[in-house]
């Protein structure tokens, strides 16, 4: 709940990657059980091949008929070509599906971070982990731990089968893994701190380039192109470096077992060819055996490959799971707007101390004040006074440290913040608008406004004659933010867009700043008109909104110096004073 407690609650242990995959295989077992089966009875029906390769030997020296040996193959092939493609498919779908558990259930999570949470964030990085990390999530839920299972199974048979064989040259031949899996062990810690770093890279690469593409006008304007370039070249390069070395250290490790075995195979054919003399054995068992011997090539590889890319996952779920560990706000039942004609709130202010971060200074040093129902209040004083905090304390989009903030004499610390929210129109000091269509941005957060609402917040916000002018009307595509209009139709878009969700309370930070005087003059009347019914913030800069404020409130440094009228301020409030001289007049000459 409190953001100062969050910050200074040391974080929890992460769980261990083998939890994590646990939890997004557990609603899929069924599947990888399916899977797994029919991986193993592939393995399975391989492993009888040599056993028929004795009996096909065996017949032939005894010059019995082979009919019976040769139908027992084909079957054995049939089998194989069926199950194998099934098993590879089953698994494939089973890996799709918790990619997608998975990206469903961090995207949920990250559009609910809480603000602070967000101030920190890099939304480059925190995209690369819902598109690329969740994709080896695939990878590690079934390459990897049913490479694991089936792999060590079938080594298990295999090395049993090769026991029934002959116990001696099994014992031998695992001598020699032994030694294998030794190197091989000290191999795959370097793969997965090698992909941890690839991985970072990739998150690196993703906040550059969201930096450089949603800013390149500014880029393009200070010629700045190569650097931003370099700048993801770098990382891009820092990725393949990484996967590049992980990748060397996996090839040593996936040869190790053939050479191993290449080694083993020659142990078995000296040893074995002494046993057959001395008559311990066979020549069918012997040639078997070494047969095994190549059959483990496979399994072995798998193991290894399956090891690998375990640590590849490893450390995809680690970034994974520090996404979702990022605070965020609880899920809530989508929030109703009030119905039209809801009592306009009642604010107030007690003694509200905050701080940005316990590392930052304070911006609000007890800050208090009262604002009735209904009617215009405007807030003034120096850019860095604390004017656009107060309202994204109001929004909770942060908690304060100390003091309260009351709507109509609750205080908000114990509201649903989806209810909340839902009584408030919020245009922000830089007027954000988002891709889509007009309609879209009108509609975000009023989704069932009719097309008569539509039509009077146009009117409203002075939006109908461009709305009219568009060959596409409402359904005019804006661009990335808003690009593709001005800076005072943005504006007026973020107006219409809070006027729609019929507030209690209306918050419009520097709302009109950018408008032309014809149009400001316009919408401060209209402004003026809603504050009839509405409870109206405004932070402003033009003497002209300022004074047709109900009360006004100077804020300085983080303090509220003063409230009153226009009248009453100027005569007693000497920073006021000099705003109303300087800044409210200046503002209005540079932006009329
Ligand atoms: P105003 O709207 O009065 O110009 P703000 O309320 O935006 O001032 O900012 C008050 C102070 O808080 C400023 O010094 C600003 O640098 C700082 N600040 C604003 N937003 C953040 C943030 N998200 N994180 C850290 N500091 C912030
Ligand atoms: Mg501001």
């Amino acid at each position: 709940m409190d953001t100062q407690r969050d910050q200074s609650a040391a974080p929890a242990a992460a769980p261990a990657t083998w939890r994590v995959l646990l939890r997004y295989m557990r609603p899929s077992w069924r599947w990888l059980a399916l899977g797994g089966l029919l991986n193993l009875t592939t393995g399975a029906v391989g492993l009888t091949l040599p056993l028929v390769a004795r009996r096909l030997i065996d017949d032939l020296g005894a010059d019995r008929p082979l009919t019976g040996v040769l139908l027992l193959m084909g079957l054995l092939v049939v089998v194989t070509a069926g199950v194998g493609p099934l098993g590879e498919w089953v698994l494939r779908r089973t890996g799709e599906s918790i990619v997608l558990t998975a990206r469903r259930r961090l995207v949920s999570h990250l559009l609910r971070l809480r603000v602070p949470a967000l101030d920190r964030a890099e939304p480059g990085d925190l995209m690369s982990r819902v598109t690329s990390d969740t994709i080896l999530l695939r990878q590690v839920t079934t390459d990897s731990v049913i490479g694991i299972v089936t792999g060590s199974l079938t080594v298990l048979a295999t090395a049993t089968l090769m026991g029934l064989l002959d116990p001696v040259l099994l014992v031998v031949t695992l001598g020699v893994l032994v030694l294998a899996g030794t190197l091989i062990r000290v191999v795959m810690p370097r793969v997965g701190r090698m992909s941890k770093d690839a991985q970072k890279s990739v998150g690196a690469m993703g906040a550059a380039l969201e930096r450089a593409l949603g800013a390149l006008r500014t880029i393009k304007a200070s010629g700045a192109e190569h650097r931003e370039e370099a700048a993801v070249h770098r990382s891009a390069e820092e990725s393949w470096r990484a996967s590049v070395r992980a990748g060397k250290w996996l090839a040593i490790a996936g040869h190790t077992a053939e050479l191993a075995l290449q080694v083993a195979f020659f142990v078995v054919l000296s040893v074995g060819g002494s046993r057959v003399a001395s008559g311990a054995i066979d020549v069918g068992t012997l040639i078997a055996f070494l047969m095994y011997v190549f059959f483990l090539v496979p399994p072995l590889q798998q193991l290894i490959g399956a090891a690998g890319q375990y640590q590849v996952g490893a450390a995809a779920v680690a970034r994974i799971t520090e996404a979702e560990r990022l605070p965020a706000e609880p899920v809530a039942p989508a929030a109703t707007l009030p119905a039209s004609g809801a009592a306009p709130a009642e604010l107030e202010f007690r003694d509200v101390h905050f701080r940005y971060g316990p590392e930052l200074p304070p911006v609000h040093h007890g800050i208090s004040f009262r604002v009735p129902a209904r009617g215009m209040t405007a807030f003034v004083g120096p850019s860095g006074a604390g004017k656009t905090t107060v309202f994204s304390l109001i929004e909770r989009f942060y908690e304060p440290a100390s003091g309260s903030i009351l709507i109509d004499g609750g205080d908000i610390a114990t509201w649903d913040i989806p209810r909340l929210r839902a009584a408030i129109g919020y245009v922000e000091q830089d007027a954000p608008v988002l891709s889509g269509s007009l309609r879209d941005n009108l509609l975000l957060g009023a989704p069932e406004a009719t097309g008569e609402e539509i039509e009077r917040v146009l009117r409203v916000a002075r939006l109908d004659a461009l709305v009219a002018r568009l060959p596409e009307g409402l359904d005019t595509l804006v661009g990335h933010r808003g690009t593709r209009l001005s800076g005072g139709e943005r504006q007026r878009v973020a107006i219409a867009r809070a006027l729609l969700r019929r507030p209690r309370l209306l918050l419009l930070d520097e709302a009109t700043s950018q408008l032309d005087a014809v149009n400001e003059a316009a919408l401060r009347d209209t402004i003026a008109e809603i504050a009839r019914t509405t409870t109206v913030l405004v932070v402003a800069h033009r003497l002209s909104t300022v004074t047709l404020a109900d009360r006004i409130v100077v804020m300085d440094a983080g303090v509220v110096r003063a409230v009153g009228t226009h009248e009453e301020l100027v005569g007693a409030d000497p920073l006021y004073a000099e705003l109303a001289a300087t800044q409210f007049l200046a503002a209005s000459a540079v932006t009329a």
